[in-house]
């Protein structure tokens, strides 16, 4: 055989093992945090997706109902939500009976395909319009995650969920209420925030997060600070943001304080003349107390710029 023959084929080879392989499982530890009497929740680092995290930086939570456990969010690739159940086979033997999803950002939920092949009764709910978007966003959070973590949730297949739930729907599982909370667009449009009603939790999504700064894209500064204010409306005593740390009502005003900050801030310059990069240093200095918070500085400037363009809507 030729050598160009021989190193053609060796690299086809090499190129087909590499696309057949599957992302590693999650290497690091993460504890398992007790919210209440039957809530749970493994909060992720509170990052962007890297090589290091494998792309989990989620906080999935689970719910122990009488025989079965509900799990929120369970991450953003197979790998993490094959983690996720090794941690509730830690505290029960019980199977998974269902799953929410908070929003369709594939680190919620493309953990879904973990729970399909464990369980293939688990029923999976989401807002409707948070179901019709899967179609698209899983292969493109699929593709990006492994672009961010080199390949590192390899072999997740985006499962969209079954049944879509609206704001103040209540389900009865297995003896537990959970119910839905969905206030129009906020960090999406179709965010869920999912109250634990007998054991006063709530899983706020991305609705709330905590001490980092996360993209906003897709929804609304006012819709989000709004949802902010549901939250904290309801029975609630525990809060548990989609990134970041749990906690009481602090947890939801520090961040409806930042976005409320954030927007009045940019109303204000914009209102004096000042376009969006001019404004930068001086918003930015406004928000001295949330500086320490991660991915201060390389969001900042893209969350003014959207501020900037929803007071121009506003406006209109
Ligand atoms: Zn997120």
């Amino acid at each position: 055989m030729p050598r160009n023959a021989f190193f053609s084929i060796l690299a086809a080879l090499l190129l087909l093992g590499a696309c057949d392989r599957q992302g590693a499982a999650i290497g690091r530890e993460y504890p398992i945090k007790k919210i209440s009497d039957r809530v749970y929740v493994i909060h992720g680092p509170n990052e962007v997706p890297n090589a290091v995290n494998q792309g989990f930086i989620n906080n999935p939570g689970f719910v122990l109902t009488r025989k079965g456990v509900v799990v929120i969010d369970p991450g953003s690739s197979l790998q993490t939500g094959e983690m996720v159940l090794k941690k509730i086979a830690t505290v029960t033997a019980n199977p998974v009976i269902a799953v929410f999803n908070t929003h369709v950002h594939g680190d919620h939920w493309l953990g879904n395909d973990a729970i399909r092949r464990a369980y293939p009764k688990a029923v999976i709910y989401a807002h409707p319009k948070m179901i019709a978007k899967t179609g698209e966003a899983g292969p493109f959070w699929i593709k990006l995650l492994n672009r961010l973590t080199d390949n590192a949730v390899r072999g997740t297949r985006p499962v969209s969920p079954d049944l879509g739930i609206d704001d103040e729907e209540t389900l009865a599982l297995d003896g537990l209420r959970f119910t839905a909370h969905h206030t129009g667009t906020a960090h999406t449009d179709g965010d869920l925030m999912i109250e634990v009603v007998d054991e006063k939790v709530i899983f706020l999504g991305d609705n709330v997060v905590t001490q980092s700064l996360r993209r906003l894209d897709d929804g609304s500064f006012s819709g989000n600070a709004r949802a902010c204010d549901v939250a904290l409306k309801t029975g609630a005593v525990h809060f548990v943001p989609g990134h970041g740390p749990s906690g009481g009502r602090e947890v939801v005003k520090a961040y409806r304080d930042f976005l409320g900050g954030l927007y009045r801030a940019v109303k204000k310059y914009r209102a004096q003349g000042l376009n969006d990069f001019e404004m930068r240093s001086r918003v930015a200095t406004e928000l001295k107390p949330y500086q320490t918070w991660a991915q201060f500085d390389s969001e900042i400037g893209k969350l003014i710029s959207l501020a900037f363009l929803e007071a121009e809507r506003e406006a209109f």
